[in-house]
């Protein structure tokens, strides 16, 4: 499809003087910046004066498109919850619950007037834990499912080990439980380990932070106790992998047998952790990060029995502090929120009360959001784009020059066995055994915690569920579960500025197209690749094509080092690689799938722009984000996406981008054809 030599090109300055002067329906023009070349930085070209006079909202650390498409979601969200907040529904009924959590979170002068009452059995247990045995047996009865290493990367938890629950590698019919490393409050490792002048600043206020919050609990000593549990802390996280590490399941995937957890990481009560976490039974787990778990139960059997105890009240505190007295959610908001997220101001309490009731039943709430806001045609538009997609996937792996045919093969089974869903599951799961107490915001969020763990051992008894959702429908945002070989694509992200059927199909492919082609590539990125059709792990590739994928993925990594988003801190390439390589191989497979959609037909021309250049604009439109510097570093140190910004760029690999936009050499984002990477 795409020729080395450049193809007609259009002049540099010819675009920027039509958007300036028309509106291009479907897209915003007045967000672009005319005065800059699209060749020299196309984000800015497509956002800069958006960007220039967009004020990030007090309560937010950014704010870019997967927010103005939130809006929307989040106010039918608020309605339906406040809905069931006055319909008096029957107790015991799923929108009673809604109504009842809803309530009680709502009530700050309920909470307030009982203080830390409620938290005082929890820390009453703490303080009378005895010995490591008693130590090991209430971290295991305090183990949640609140990790998702691969699916929706969740890899941070304060607990000493987080849990997931999915599929197994290396027999793909049943699931496994995992065992990843936990333990610290702040985000990453490198929070703690960084040698930075920032982050010396931000430890130093973490420290006052925990002091804080141990005083305001009513805990006592609680200067030396934060001295102590800073230092546990650090020490964990020199026990801990780097997020890049973490996120590769290859380096994951170490079963070890229940028996041998004591011989390969001594220093723990296993057996006691074990029986408490009601995973006796389990003959193997997966020691997700093998010399972390290791370092971290050494650090169990070596440090003071005082300093864990100090450690483990700090973190009940810290993950209650939304439903305990406003004193102590606000000095977590002035931590958590301000100091490492980059909000300047708490969000309103009924809009927390609603975000947390669709966090606590997700899919109750998910439920009413489609059957009122999910249109049938909305389903149906996005199934026909995701047919092209698949489609358009297929023909670029059938012309792949440096492809074996017997890696083709297997690539084109992982695509034809795709399990594609879209808007909602088939299946809704069952809230029944949730109990949710009126007046009860503490006890109803350790319900839901517990509630959601019990789900997660119970599947381990089960088949694996392919029909299961691991995302809400009312989230903005899609997912590839690269070892079911399942997508989701919530119906919250079928909405503009992804996807709106009234508008051109370029727009659509650059947006909602880009995106399901983004998800659809996760199943070939180098975590993907890793999996066969039948979601076992696997090496299905012939030497030579695996050297070449890797080569090409490496040149990827390399573009993106050179990244620098702040003057200290660069783009992590690997880090970043899967979503990288998706983001490349998604608009790739877009615009050919618009192409394809075209026929023999040219592509109607939009307020002076050819089909390509709405395609384009669209794609950097979507990635539109403004940060405060907090929210911007914690992004490049703990999430496997790049910023937005720097997402909008991945079109410099592309030679139809070259050629849509009069790309000369000379211009900063020029890449010679040999130096674009193309993966698929
Ligand atoms: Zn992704």
């Amino acid at each position: 499809m795409f020729a080395l030599a450049p193809a007609r090109s259009v002049a540099a300055q010819q675009v920027p003087q039509q958007v300036a002067k028309r509106a291009i329906p479907g897209l915003d023009a007045s967000a672009m910046d005319p005065t800059v070349r699209p060749g020299d930085d196309f984000y800015r070209y497509a956002n800069g004066a958006w960007d220039r006079r967009t004020q990030i909202p007090p309560e937010l650390g950014s704010f870019g498109s997967f927010n103005i498409a939130a809006k929307k979601a989040d106010a039918d969200v608020a309605e339906i919850v406040h809905r069931a907040a006055t319909a008096n529904a029957p107790a015991g009924t799923d929108i009673r619950k809604v109504a009842d959590f809803y309530h009680a979170f709502l009530d700050t002068a309920a909470i307030a007037t009982r203080g830390t009452a409620p938290i005082r059995p929890l820390l009453d247990s703490i303080a009378a834990l005895g010995s490591k045995q008693d130590l090991a047996r209430f971290i295991g009865a305090h183990l949640r499912a609140d990790v998702d290493p691969i699916n929706n990367g969740v890899l941070h938890t304060d607990n000493l080990f987080g849990l997931w629950v999915a599929q197994d590698f290396n027999h793909p019919g049943q699931n496994v439980a995992s065992l990843l490393q936990g333990g610290v409050a702040m985000p990453d490792r490198t929070y703690y380990l960084d040698a930075s002048p920032r982050m010396a600043q931000v430890r130093a206020q973490y420290r006052t932070h925990v002091a804080r919050m141990l005083a305001l609990a009513g805990v006592a000593s609680a200067d030396a106790k934060a001295d102590a549990i800073v230092a546990l802390e650090t020490r964990i996280a020199e026990a801990h992998w780097k997020l890049e590490d973490s996120e590769d399941p290859s380096k994951g995937n170490n079963h070890w047998a229940r028996a041998d957890f004591t011989r390969n990481a001594p220093g723990f009560d296993w057996p006691a952790f074990f029986a408490a976490a009601q995973l006796s039974h389990e003959d193997s787990l997966v020691a997700w990060q093998p010399s972390a778990i290791t370092g971290i139960a050494a650090l169990v059997g070596s440090q003071p029995l005082a300093s864990w105890a100090a450690l483990l009240a700090y973190h009940a505190i810290e993950d209650h502090a939304a439903v305990l007295p406003p004193t102590l959610d606000r000095e977590a908001f002035a931590f958590f929120g301000k100091t490492i997220g980059g909000a300047e101001a708490q969000d309103s309490r009924d809009r927390r009360a609603v975000a947390a009731t669709s966090d606590a039943l997700g899919f109750v709430v998910g439920k009413q959001y489609v059957e009122r806001y999910f249109p049938p045609a909305a389903k149906a538009n996005a199934q026909r784009m995701v047919a092209g997609l698949i489609t358009a996937f297929e023909h670029r792996i059938d012309a792949l020059s440096w492809m074996a045919s017997s890696t083709k093969a297997e690539a084109k089974a992982k695509l034809q066995t795709l399990r594609v869903s879209i808007g909602y599951p088939d299946k809704w799961p069952s809230y029944a055994a949730l109990v949710v107490v009126p007046r009860d915001a503490y006890g109803n969020a350790d319900r839901v915690t517990r509630f959601t763990y019990a789900r997660s051992i119970a599947e381990l008894r089960k088949p694996v569920d392919h029909d299961m959702w691991v995302m809400t429908p009312q989230t903005v945002n899609a997912v590839n579960m690269p070892a079911m070989n399942a997508l989701n694509f919530p119906a919250a992200i079928l909405q503009p500025p992804f996807f709106d059927a009234t508008r051109a199909d370029a727009m659509n492919y650059g947006g909602i197209g880009a995106v399901i082609g983004h998800e659809i590539s996760h199943s070939f990125d180098n975590l993907g690749a890793a999996f066969d059709s039948k979601g076992r792990m696997r090496n299905w590739w012939t030497p030579s094509d695996f050297a070449h994928f890797k080569a090409s993925t490496h040149a990827l990594a390399l573009q993106y080092d050179s990244y620098h988003p702040l003057p200290d801190l660069a783009i992590n390439g690997q880090q970043t690689l899967s979503e990288n390589i998706a983001d490349l191989a998604g608009i790739t497979a877009a615009y050919d799938a618009f192409h394809a959609s075209l026929g023999r037909r040219p592509a109607p021309e939009v307020g002076g722009l050819t089909g390509d250049q709405q395609l384009f604009l669209s794609f950097a439109q979507i990635w539109r984000t403004k940060f405060r510097e907090p929210a911007l570093r914690r992004q490049l140190l703990t999430n496997g996406h790049s910023p937005g910004p720097w997402r909008a760029l991945t079109v410099r690999n592309l030679d139809a981008w070259y050629s849509a936009f009069g790309v000369r050499p000379g211009e900063k984002l020029y890449l010679g054809p040999g130096e674009r990477v193309r993966i698929w």
